[in-house]
C-alpha cells in the first residue's frame, strides 16, 4: 500500500514538473540548443545513448582490426594457428557482444528520452492550450491544434528516437572508420573516398526532392479521399440530381493527378537508388582492385587489405541515406517550430495575486459606455509574426444597469453583438473602453476563475462530453451533490423522465459511443448542468431555440423560481420567449437601439415593434392554416394529411395563448 501511494506521489510529482516546466525559454535559443533544452531531465540518458553509439561504432571498427591481426599474425603463420585462433575467436565474439549490447542500450536510452520528453511535451501543450485566451481558440481550428499535439509531437519523438540517433551513429561510424582506414593505409583511403562526397551530395539533392514530391502525393491522396468520402455520404444527393457522370469525371481527374504525383516519386526513387548503387559499388570495385595490387606489390598486408575493404563496405552503403536523414531532421525541426508558435502564445492570467473574490455576490451589473472589438491574433497555421491588429468595433457605448435578481432579455438581428455582450460578463474577453461593474466593483478586478464560477451560461450549441449523463451533469460542480439535487435539476430542465427512460438511467453514455440525443434533449441537459453549477448570474444564450415551444414554456415556468434568486440574461429571437423579462435590450449593429419592458417597446415605433408585428402575423397565419387543416381532417382527409397538424400539436402554435 505504502509503496503504491509512494509511486503515485512520485508520478504526480513528475507530472507537476512537466506542467511547471516552462518551455518558452527553450525557444529563444538556436536550433541545436533548443533541441538540447527540450530534453532537460533526460540529457544524461541521451548523452549515454550517444556514448553507447560511439562504443558500438568503435567495436565495429575494432573487429576489422582483429580480423587484420588474425589474418596477418595467425592465419598466415601456420605454427601458432591452433593456440591463437581460439583467442581471436573470443575477441570477435566479445566485440560483437559489445557492439550488440551498446546498440541495444543506445536504442533503449534514446527511445526513453524521446518518449519521456514527448510525453511531457504533450502534457505541456495540452495544459498550455487550456490556458490560452478565447481569442486564440477563435482564430485557430481545432483540427490544427489537434495535429500539433499528435502528429507534430510524434515527428519530434522520431527526431530524438531515430533520426538524431541515426545521424549520431553514422557520423561516428564515418569518423571512426575513416580514422581506421587512415591507420591501415592513408593513400588507399584517399583513393577510396573520392566518390563519398558525390554520393552524399547526390543524396542531399534527391531526398529533399523526394520528400517534397511525396508530400504533394500525400496531399493529393487526402483530396481524393475527401472527395470520395463526400461522394459516398452524399450519394443520395448525387443520384437525386443525376450528377453521377459529372462526379465520376471529377473523381477521375483527382485520381489521375494522384497517379501523376505518385509516378514522380517513383521516378525519383528509380533514379536515385541505382545511381547511388552504381557509384558506391564502382568505388568498392576500384578500391578492391587498387588494394589487391598493393597487396601483390607488398605495399599492404593481406589482413590490412581485408580489414580495409570491410571498413569501406560498412561505410559506403549507409552514407547513401544521409540525405534522407538530413531531410527528416529538418522536417522534425519544422514540427518543432510549429509547436513553438503555440508555446510562444501568452497564457490568460487567471488569478492575479491581488484579484478580488468576495464571499457573496448580489448579482448587480452595470455597463458604463462599454465598447469592444475582437482582437485578431496570428494564426498558428500561417505563423505570420505581424503585430495583432484590432478588428472592427462590435459593441459601442453600451450602458445599462441590472439590479440583483432581475431578468433581462437581449434581442437583435444576427451579428448585432448579443453573444459578445454576454460573453464579457464571465471575462471570456476583456472590454476595451468604458467599465463593467459587478456589485459596484470593476469586473477586471475580479479573479477570472471567480467570475466564471459565478456566471453560468447555457449556450446555443449544447456541448456534451463522451461520458455518462451523470458525469456530464456534474461537470464543473465542485461540491458534493446528493442524488435528489441532481434529479431536481434534471426535473427543472424537463429531462429527468427522458433520462429515466434509458435502461442505464443516469449512467447512460452519451456522445459517439453512447445514445444519440436530440438537439432539444442535449440542450435540456446543459440547462440542468448549469443549474447544478448554481451560478449567481445566469445567461441563456439562445438556449431554448432547440426545444419546442411547449417544453420551452414548461422550462421557463420551472426556471421562474430559480431566476428569482439570480440575475438572468436571456438572448432570444422569439418575442414570446422574452416578453416577460423585466427589461429588454434591443441591439442593432453593436449599439443599444431600444430599451424597456415589452409593453413600453410595443407602444413605440422601432425595431422591437416591427419584429413583434411580423412574428404575431406569422403566428396568426399558422393558426389559421392549422384550423383549416383540422377542419379538412374532420371532413375525411387522406391519411397522410393529418401529419402537419400532428407536428404542431406539440404546442408550437398554441404557444401565444399559453404564455
Ligand atoms: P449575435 O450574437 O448578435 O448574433 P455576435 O455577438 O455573435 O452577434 O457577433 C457580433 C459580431 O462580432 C459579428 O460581426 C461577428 O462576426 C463578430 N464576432 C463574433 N464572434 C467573434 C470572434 N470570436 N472573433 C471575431 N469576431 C467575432
Amino acid at each position: 500500500m505504502v509503496t503504491m501511494s509512494n509511486s503515485r506521489d512520485r508520478g504526480r510529482a513528475s507530472l507537476l514538473r512537466a506542467l511547471d516546466y516552462d518551455l518558452k525559454h527553450t525557444l529563444r535559443a538556436n536550433r541545436a540548443v533548443a533541441l538540447w533544452r527540450l530534453i532537460t531531465g533526460y540529457r544524461l540518458l541521451y548523452g549515454a545513448a550517444l556514448v553507447a553509439l560511439a562504443l558500438a561504432a568503435l567495436a565495429r571498427v575494432g573487429s576489422m582490426f582483429v580480423l587484420r591481426y588474425f589474418v596477418d599474425a595467425v592465419l598466415l603463420s601456420s605454427q601458432r594457428i591452433l593456440t591463437l585462433a581460439p583467442w581471436y575467436a573470443l575477441g570477435f565474439v566479445a566485440l560483437a557482444l559489445v557492439q550488440g549490447s551498446a546498440s541495444y542500450m543506445a536504442g533503449k536510452w534514446a527511445n526513453q528520452t524521446a518518449e519521456g520528453a514527448c510525453c511531457r511535451l504533450r502534457n505541456y501543450l495540452y495544459d498550455h492550450m487550456q490556458r490560452l485566451p478565447f481569442a486564440f481558440h477563435d482564430q485557430n481550428q481545432t483540427g490544427d491544434l489537434l495535429q500539433r499535439v499528435t502528429s507534430d509531437v510524434e515527428t519530434v519523438r522520431k527526431l530524438y528516437a531515430v533520426h538524431i540517433a541515426s545521424m549520431g551513429r553514422m557520423s561516428m561510424l564515418l569518423v571512426i572508420s575513416v580514422i581506421g582506414m587512415l591507420l591501415l593505409h592513408p593513400r588507399l583511403t584517399g583513393y577510396s573516398l573520392v566518390v563519398l562526397p558525390v554520393v552524399f551530395g547526390l543524396s542531399l539533392f534527391f531526398f529533399p526532392l523526394i520528400e517534397k514530391r511525396y508530400a504533394e502525393a500525400q496531399a493529393q491522396e487526402g483530396r481524393l479521399s475527401a472527395r470520395l468520402q463526400e461522394n459516398l455520404s452524399g450519394v443520395r444527393v448525387v443520384r437525386a440530381f443525376v450528377r453521377q457522370a459529372f462526379e465520376r469525371a471529377l473523381t477521375e481527374t483527382e485520381n489521375a493527378e494522384f497517379l501523376r504525383r505518385n509516378c514522380r516519386v517513383v521516378h525519383l526513387n528509380a533514379l536515385f537508388w541505382p545511381l547511388s548503387d552504381l557509384l558506391t559499388s564502382g568505388q568498392l570495385l576500384v578500391s578492391t582492385y587498387l588494394g589487391a595490387r598493393m597487396v601483390m606489390a607488398g605495399d599492404l598486408t593481406l589482413g590490412a587489405y581485408l580489414a580495409f575493404i570491410g571498413l569501406l563496405g560498412q561505410l559506403m552503403f549507409p552514407i547513401r541515406t544521409l540525405g534522407r536523414l538530413v531531410t527528416q531532421i529538418s522536417m522534425g525541426w519544422i514540427s518543432f517550430q510549429r509547436m513553438a508558435r503555440i508555446i510562444r502564445e501568452e497564457r490568460e492570467v487567471l488569478d492575479p495575486a491581488d484579484a478580488w473574490a468576495p464571499r457573496h455576490l448580489r448579482g448587480e451589473i452595470q455597463f458604463r459606455q462599454v465598447s469592444f472589438a475582437y482582437e485578431t491574433v496570428r494564426s498558428i497555421e500561417t505563423g505570420a509574426e505581424t503585430p495583432a491588429r484590432r478588428a472592427p468595433v462590435v459593441l459601442r457605448d453600451i450602458s445599462f444597469h441590472v439590479r440583483p435578481g432581475q431578468v433581462w432579455a437581449v434581442l437583435g438581428p444576427t451579428g448585432s453583438g448579443k453573444s459578445t455582450l454576454v460573453s464579457l460578463l464571465p471575462r471570456f474577453y476583456d472590454y476595451d473602453a468604458g467599465a463593467i461593474l459587478l456589485d459596484g466593483v470593476e469586473l477586471r478586478r475580479y479573479a477570472k476563475s471567480f467570475v466564471r464560477r459565478c456566471v453560468g451560461i447555457v449556450q446555443q450549441d449544447a456541448f456534451l462530453f463522451s461520458a455518462t449523463i451523470r458525469e456530464n451533469l456534474l461537470f464543473g460542480v465542485e461540491r458534493t451533490i446528493a442524488d435528489e439535487a441532481l434529479f431536481a435539476a434534471a426535473r427543472t430542465a424537463h429531462i429527468h423522465d427522458v433520462i429515466e427512460s434509458f435502461p442505464d438511467g443516469y449512467a447512460t453514455l452519451v456522445g459517439e459511443k453512447g445514445v444519440t440525443l436530440s438537439g432539444g434533449q442535449k440542450q435540456r441537459l446543459t440547462i440542468a448542468r448549469t443549474l447544478l453549477q448554481d451560478p449567481k448570474i445566469l445567461i441563456m444564450d439562445d438556449a431554448l431555440s432547440a426545444v419546442d415551444a411547449h417544453t420551452e414554456y414548461r422550462i421557463r415556468a420551472a426556471l421562474q423560481a430559480l431566476m428569482a434568486t439570480r440575475t438572468t440574461f436571456i438572448i432570444g429571437h422569439r418575442i414570446q420567449s422574452i416578453r416577460h423579462a423585466d427589461q429588454i435590450l434591443v441591439l442593432d449593429e453593436g449599439r443599444i437601439a431600444q430599451q424597456g419592458t415589452h409593453a413600453e417597446l410595443v407602444a413605440c415605433p422601432g425595431l422591437y415593434r416591427n419584429v413583434y408585428r411580423i412574428q404575431t402575423r406569422i403566428e396568426e397565419e399558422l393558426q389559421e392554416e392549422l384550423q383549416g387543416s383540422v377542419a379538412q381532417a374532420s371532413a375525411g382527409p387522406p391519411a397522410n394529411a393529418a401529419r402537419p397538424a400532428a407536428a404542431w400539436a406539440d404546442g408550437r402554435t398554441v404557444q401565444p395563448s399559453q404564455t
